[in-house]
């Protein structure tokens, strides 16, 4: 090796180093959504001054920004805030039976945009990605240049195939074997990731919710397209062996139930619905915010008897789900949320109705801290992996 081509070497190596150490403190700020400096030296063990030109560079990228020092915690020297930019923002889309979702969110899991669009039919994959490449070209058009859109992540309600995108099978959309994610590429020009919805939702709780620093707990969240789980469990997700653990959604909960899509009869999933809480109450349409506020101000018998109806039945599931697998928490979502909060105490005493909670003691059962928003924040953690795994991209 020549004395040129060493230094080459060695100067792509410090640079590998670099680009490390940025995603290093890129990411810490991303996930606390603010840190100080002080914290930032401790958590990366890396010294002083390396960790100022490291935030010197991401604050030259527009990544990030320094702020004054924390007041609330001050021990020893002042110390400067470490806190996402604004600039960078990932796209994120849930494509589901009754509407489209896109959502902004920048870094540190804030949602800046939401915009959900009404479909009259269940989307066919094509008419989702059509329908999302409008929503996109529009939120760009307000975005740009302000803030720079890194790509887009998808939460899709059934199977993905991760490494590209794919849509195995989505049974309520109708969608099998559906390469969503390239036809949203190429209708957009934007990088675009897929996932499944209720995977992103488990990460997205474990990472800024109600799942923060818990290693095992059970996400469960209902939507329009029926109930969906994720199970995180010594502080990584559940797959199985092909990928199709955590579908507590189609655990049975009655003999001589309801028949279900998935060929079953009495899941969970068709015990437990949104539908026939909306058509009590006298909605069309309702988000799982405007549901739990409804539900909070009905005084109907019919409402309540309902809402005690399917709690019963998911205090079943759960139940079941806590004796297979010891969860220190479970988070629901959607409107598992808003029912499980029309009537906080009833879940818990079905659960401790059950088998073996006495020996055990039981789980805490507490509603998705992300709300609404949660979806949004998990598919947008898939848009903006490749700026943190490589902040140099900004
Ligand atoms: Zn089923």
């Amino acid at each position: 090796m020549t004395p040129a081509e060493a230094a080459k070497t060695l100067g792509n190596s410090n640079d590998r180093v670099r680009v490390h150490n940025l995603s290093v403190v890129l990411r810490l700020v991303h996930r606390t959504g603010g840190v100080p400096r002080s914290s930032l030296t401790r958590q990366t063990g890396l010294n002083r001054s390396t960790v100022a030109a490291l935030v010197g560079e991401l604050v030259e990228r527009q990544l990030v920004v320094e702020g004054e020092p924390d007041a609330r915690n001050q021990v020893g020297r002042p110390s400067p805030m470490t806190l996402p930019g604004d600039r960078p923002v990932g796209i994120a889309v849930n494509p589901e039976i009754d509407a489209i979702t896109v959502g902004v969110v920048g870094l540190g899991g804030r949602v800046l945009r939401r915009v959900r669009r009404a479909t009259a039919v269940i989307p066919t994959a094509e008419q989702a990605a059509e329908i999302t490449a409008d929503i996109v070209a529009e939120l760009r058009a307000e975005l740009e240049p302000a803030h720079r859109v890194f790509g887009i992540g998808v939460a899709v309600p059934g199977l993905v195939r991760v490494a590209d995108g794919l849509v195995r099978l989505a049974p309520h959309l109708g969608w099998e074997n559906q390469p969503f994610a390239a036809m949203l590429a190429r209708a957009t020009g934007l990088p675009v990731r897929a996932a499944n919805d209720a995977n992103l939702g488990t990460l997205a709780e474990s990472t800024f919710g109600a799942g923060r620093g818990v290693s095992d707990f059970i996400y469960l969240n209902g939507g329009a397209s029926g109930i969906g789980g994720g199970i995180l469990a010594g502080g990584e997700l559940l797959f199985g062996a092909d990928g199709y653990a955590g579908e507590l959604g189609h655990t049975i909960v009655t003999r001589n139930g309801i028949r279900c899509h998935c060929g079953g009869a009495g899941c969970l999933e068709t015990e437990v619905r949104r539908e026939p809480l909306l058509e009590l109450l006298g909605l069309d349409d309702a988000d799982a915010d405007e549901l739990e506020a409804a539900l909070l101000a009905s005084d109907d018998r019919a409402v309540l008897a309902e809402v005690h109806r399917q709690l019963d039945h998911l205090g079943f599931a759960l139940g079941n789900a806590i004796n297979a697998l010891n969860p220190r928490l479970i988070v629901l979502g959607g409107f598992l949320g808003s029912i499980s909060a029309a009537e906080p105490d009833h879940l818990d005493r079905v659960v401790a109705a059950g088998p073996l909670s006495a020996a055990r003691g039981q789980p805490s059962i507490v509603p998705t801290e992300l709300g609404a928003s949660l979806l949004m924040i998990g598919a947008a953690e898939l848009a903006l992996e490749a700026v943190l795994e490589d902040p140099t991209l900004g």
